[in-house]
């Protein structure tokens, strides 16, 4: 990939990885502020609920996080926008789509079906094995 396109993937990632660490600060912040204030039952409940609303936010942006950080790697390495199975270089466009694609094309597509593969051959098994138990 040029050094260029590079560039800028990085400043694409760089932002994002400053938004999420200034997200999860004021989640933070706000987690400290909500722990000192226990006394009010009836508002306990509502808070619960609100916190782990946030709790989950902040798990799916620690897992983006860790992708940003990542594909910041692979920028280092100068191996940013190359396919992890086939090592061919990854569609620009599904790369502004998605920064932080690590397959390409086909193989994300050869991935997708070795899943749905896999996912039907265990129910298959499972099926197979409740009913021999139930026929046995
Ligand atoms: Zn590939």
């Amino acid at each position: 990939m040029k050094k260029e396109t590079l560039k800028k993937f990085k400043k694409i990632f760089e932002k994002q990885r400053k938004c999420i660490l200034f997200n999860d600060k004021i989640i933070r912040d706000d987690f400290s502020v909500c722990s000192d204030d226990r006394y009010d039952e009836i508002d306990q409940a509502a808070t619960e609920i609100e916190q782990s609303m946030r709790m989950r936010l902040c798990n799916r942006e620690m897992l983006y996080l860790k992708k940003v950080e990542e594909a910041l790697k692979r920028i280092d390495d100068e191996t940013f926008g190359n396919c992890e199975i086939c090592e061919e270089e990854i569609e620009i466009r599904r790369l502004e789509a998605r920064p932080t694609a690590t397959f390409c094309v086909s193989c994300k597509e050869e991935q997708e079906r070795k899943e749905v593969l896999t996912a039907a051959g265990r129910q298959h098994k499972s099926l197979g094995e409740s009913f021999s138990r139930k026929y046995a």
